[in-house]
């Protein structure tokens, strides 16, 4: 697996952690709360917890190429930050095998 492999299937694992973490909080009827979330970069090892909104979190899953990382999390090879909070980013993987990735393994694509 080269890097930008390995890259996009740590984000699209970190990704599929995020889901359980707000369908857990849905279930326990907290739609009103912050989500407590894990950083959703590239790096394996990290385990850094980003805080959003339920709004936010949705606006960013409703693109497979969009990812939220803490700030400062950015592979600039992989993808682009498109938008900067106080506490995290938002990144869009470039085209290619990032994209490519990040829309084969998106946990809201139906399949
Ligand atoms: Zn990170």
């Amino acid at each position: 697996m080269n890097r930008e492999e390995r890259i996009g299937m740590n984000e699209a694992v970190f990704r599929d952690v995020n889901e359980r973490i707000e369908d857990v909080a849905s279930a326990f009827n907290m739609t009103t709360e912050p989500l407590d979330l894990i950083c959703e970069c590239g790096d394996a090892a990290c385990v850094d917890r980003i805080s959003l909104t339920r709004d936010e979190y949705e606006k960013i899953r409703a693109d497979p190429r969009f990812f939220a990382v803490a700030s400062g999390h950015v592979a600039p090879d992989v993808e682009q930050v498109v938008e900067t909070h106080s506490r995290y980013d938002v990144v869009r993987k470039l085209k290619g095998v990032p994209a490519e990735i990040a829309q084969t393994t998106d946990p809201r694509s139906g399949s």
